[in-house]
């Protein structure tokens, strides 16, 4: 173990809130930092998450807090005014409890593409730092996944977290279960901790954010009688697009037989079909992939006879540009 490192607020935590969706590692990301921190770095440190019942596409907030050696933390409540807050996904940054409680001198760190900066972030406050990098795009150019990226950037933009000690953790976790993907996570890691930029002018609030309400929206008093949905998760409201990891399916009708296999295989049921002719006979044909409930899993990609389908790099504004509604009197 290292000398315990100094954390940069004396007197108190220093707190960070992952913002993720299920698959994106964000929970594997807190838990190797915490580690790190703990077994490398001399310090105090707890970690949890608070995740759905799904295994992949719900929202995910993974937590680390961290003190100094003679600070005990007693309590496992979650990070409601961070220090740092990192979102694994662009998507996200609609949400605004995505933002909320970040002190006005906290640092906001978000995956994304170099491009416009998304009007949500104008809510942050003026004086915190934002900072973006592409970790998908690092990810998959070193087969690597967007958390080890992101780690690498909490590093290079907190030196107080020592990088050296986070990558031997990181290596170390999967030394063990996936020992082939140590290099790719290494590399990954570095380009996270060097290529990032620093986003100037970005809020425009005043002061710390509010802490979102830990209260749920509905209790035992106000629940609406009978059982009633008010906000449905689960219909054709749902929007999977933050599910996804950089992956899309993309269709070419020239090459499409409407075989339907690959509706066969979608768990999600996002391939569209209308009405067509073929030599003078009536036929249904696919028509396109209504992206707002495609969670990039490529199972259809896997089983198209004719590679009608194959499968793209998403960039901004790709999936919105080729989107087919699945429901255009619901939602156009
Ligand atoms: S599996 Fe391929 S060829 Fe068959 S309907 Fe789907 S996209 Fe078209
Ligand atoms: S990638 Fe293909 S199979 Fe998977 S959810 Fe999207 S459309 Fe369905």
């Amino acid at each position: 173990m290292s000398e315990s490192v100094s954390l940069p607020n004396a007197g108190r935590f220093f707190e960070i809130r992952f913002e993720s969706i299920g698959g994106l590692g964000a929970h594997a990301a807190g838990q190797v930092l915490a580690t790190a921190a703990v077994v490398r770095m001399g310090l105090n440190g707890a970690h949890f998450s608070s995740y759905g019942s799904e295994k992949k596409g719900s929202l995910v907030r993974s937590f680390v807090r961290l003190g100094p050696a003679d600070r005990p933390i007693r309590t496992s409540a979650p990070v409601e005014t961070p220090d740092a807050i990192v979102v694994f996904h662009a998507a996200l940054l609609r949400n605004p409890a995505t933002l909320a409680g970040l002190k006005k001198d906290g640092t906001f760190i978000y995956n994304a593409p170099p491009g416009l900066v998304p009007e949500e972030l104008a809510a942050l406050p003026r004086t915190a730092r934002v900072i973006r990098v592409d970790a998908l795009g690092i990810a998959v150019k070193e087969q690597s996944r967007p958390n080890a990226v992101l780690l690498g950037t909490l590093c290079g933009a907190f030196p107080f977290l020592d990088a050296g000690q986070v990558l031997e953790a990181l290596s170390e976790e999967f030394t063990g279960r996936h020992p082939e993907a140590v290099a790719s996570n290494e590399r990954a890691f570095r380009c996270g901790a060097t290529q990032f930029e620093a986003l100037a002018g970005v809020g425009r609030a005043e002061g710390d954010l509010p802490a979102t309400l830990s209260e749920p929206a509905w209790g035992y008093e106000t629940q609406p009688i009978g059982g009633i949905i008010p906000e449905p998760g689960n219909t054709v409201w749902n929007d999977l697009s933050a599910s996804r990891t950089g992956w899309l399916p993309v269709l070419d009708r020239a090459k499409c037989i409407h075989c339907g296999l690959c509706d066969l295989v979608c768990p999600d049921l996002c391939l569209v079909w209308g009405d067509g002719e073929d030599g003078g006979k009536f036929e249904r044909e696919l028509m396109g992939v209504d992206y707002r409930y495609c969670k990039g899993c490529l199972r259809c990609v896997e089983s198209c006879p004719t590679g009608a389908l194959a499968k793209e790099a998403e960039t901004p504004g790709l999936a919105d540009g080729l989107r087919v509604p699945l429901f255009p009197d619901v939602i156009g």
